[in-house]
């Protein structure tokens, strides 16, 4: 409790090339925004696991963390709580082109709170709701349909402008 990892070192791990190594770290996992509405990860910093190999030449690396989310229902925003597993895989190997090189790992310098965070946002799903049939709010006086009367509608308003046009067609 209370230590967290920003930036994980993995040269200070020693690894020789064939090598592995499992730490559980706690990583600090920031606030977002999705869909219009702010997400937090309350309770600090996520325990993850994070698995470091050595290859031939550069590392393979693997991110794993469960976090709950705290929200609103993108539908009827009532807080809608969400958990999350992460497992995301990097591979870094100086040399080998962009698409073998992480983009957090820098000199041995992991920026484990970038990868984190990318990797919960590549985990959410498409939309992050209350329920899978939450109703939403309806479209005419914003009341909450979960919670509303059953069969809740409104009168339509007739449109003015058929009115007058009508009117014209009378003349
Ligand atoms: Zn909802
Ligand atoms: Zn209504």
């Amino acid at each position: 409790m209370g230590t967290h990892t920003d930036i994980f070192d993995i040269g200070r791990l020693g690894l020789s090339s064939g090598e592995g190594r499992r730490l559980e770290l706690d990583v600090p996992v920031d606030d977002f925004d999705f869909g219009g509405q702010r997400y937090t990860v309350p309770g600090g910093p996520v325990s993850a696991v994070l698995d470091v190999s050595h290859t031939t030449t550069g590392y393979s690396l693997r991110l794993r963390f469960h976090a709950t989310l705290a929200g609103p229902c993108m539908r009827c925003l009532d807080d809608a709580g969400h958990e999350l597993s992460v497992d995301a895989r990097e591979v870094d190997q100086p040399g080998g082109g962009e698409d073998l090189e992480s983009p957090y790992l820098d000199e041995q310098q992991l920026d484990l709170r970038a990868w984190a965070r990318d990797a919960l946002a590549l985990a959410l799903p498409t939309q992050i709701v209350c329920s899978a049939d939450c109703a939403g709010l309806c479209p005419v006086c914003g009341e909450n349909l979960n919670r509303a009367e059953p069969g809740h509608a409104h009168e339509r308003e007739p449109d003015p402008r058929w009115a007058a046009l009508r009117e014209l067609r009378l003349k």
